[in-house]
């Protein structure tokens, strides 16, 4: 998705990046040690499932004020889906504002793991700093939630779908006939429309269950999204990013239509200070490139819009599905940090302005 415009926008880029140099000198994390031990050829070395658990484990003991750590649900090869939650007064549900990342839906996707867990790092290990105190402010002021691995079997297959076997497209024969569902399509949304309009939304690829996008049976079939379910359901968020890689580029509802929904304008306005921070390539509502990439129907940035009225943001990131330059995913990690830390910030106000908004 190379355009002109991608290299107007790249001029942001500097920007994002002298914002979130000059915010974040100080910091602790996996990856810094890996920069810094390690030569520009040896790879990154991305969180395997067992890894991020035992990581996550480690940081709850250290950590336990200020984090608590949760299974929302289990995969079909019995692996837990991880929910962090990060904020004083951790075990108690506050009316603070809240935020929620995702990462991986599609289990071949690993940088957005690697972001959501540095962020939770980077906010444990700087809560008492005191040349960081916006750190500790977000802390006392925002409930953040994190589910670092939405797909972990898919993660440890290396796979876009998860690995739950397939009976035929509508679940219905005896047989497996085979394997996985691509998580980020099984949400619920008018399934019905793909019928109807069997080009615009893609049929003969979200149908057929061998294909790398098929949908599911029904609805919300898979245990993955059906964790998700119950966990959005049970919490409250007004702001919300789900990772993918790659393109460099953000997205928000409605997924399935370039028809705009009632809060354009604080998309449009939340996403491009978003934008301003990381330099990607918002895709506003009017945007000829919509067509490239609209017609998704059962993501779960339709599904938290429809259900929670959350502005819900796709974030692609990186300009490769896998980058292995150590210092590439640590820009990556440190820039999406910066974009956390202004999005708590920006959820302590979002609801008295979505309430301005529709009063007009
Ligand atoms: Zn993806």
């Amino acid at each position: 998705m190379k355009t002109a415009s991608f290299a107007r926008i790249r001029l942001g880029i500097t920007a994002g990046f002298c914002i979130a140099v000059m915010l974040f000198v100080p910091f602790t994390s996996a990856i810094s040690d890996q920069t810094s031990s390690q030569t520009v050829t040896e790879p990154y070395q991305y969180h395997t499932y067992d890894a991020l658990t035992d990581e996550l484990h480690s940081l709850q003991e250290n950590y336990s004020s200020l984090m608590s750590l949760s299974s929302i649900g289990k995969t079909y090869e019995g692996r837990d889906l991880w929910m962090v939650k990060l904020s004083d007064n951790v075990e108690t549900e506050e009316e603070e504002p809240g935020v929620l990342f995702m990462a991986a839906h599609h289990g071949n996707e690993w940088p957005g793991v690697e972001i959501c867990l540095f962020f939770i790092r980077y906010m444990l290990e700087n809560a008492q700093n005191s040349s960081l105190p916006e750190v500790q402010n977000v802390l006392n002021t925002t409930q953040i939630y994190l589910i670092p691995m939405v797909n972990p079997d898919g993660v440890t297959a290396d796979t876009r779908k998860n690995c739950a076997p397939n009976h035929g497209p509508f679940g219905k024969k005896p047989t497996i006939t085979s394997y996985g569902v691509n998580l980020n399509r099984n949400y619920d949304d008018p399934w019905f429309l793909a019928y109807l309009f069997p080009l615009r939304y893609y049929l003969p690829m979200i149908l057929p269950d061998a294909s790398f996008n098929y949908r599911g049976p029904y609805p919300f079939s898979e245990n993955e999204t059906q964790a998700v379910k119950h966990f959005t359901e049970a919490h409250n968020f007004s702001i919300s990013i789900s990772y993918h890689s790659y393109g460099e580029f953000i997205i928000y509802p409605w997924m399935h239509t370039t028809k705009q929904t009632p809060d354009e304008m604080l998309f449009r306005s939340v996403g491009e200070n978003i934008s301003l921070i990381n330099g990607y390539y918002l895709l506003v509502k009017n945007d000829r490139l919509i067509p490239l990439y609209g017609g998704t129907l059962g993501s779960s940035e339709n599904w938290l819009y429809r259900e929670k009225g959350a502005l819900a943001y796709t974030v692609e990131v990186g300009n490769e599905r896998r980058p292995t330059s150590p210092q590439v995913v640590f820009n990556l990690c440190m820039t999406q940090t910066t974009v956390h830390l202004y999005l708590c910030q920006r959820a302590q106000t979002i609801e008295s302005e979505k309430a301005a908004l529709h009063q007009t």
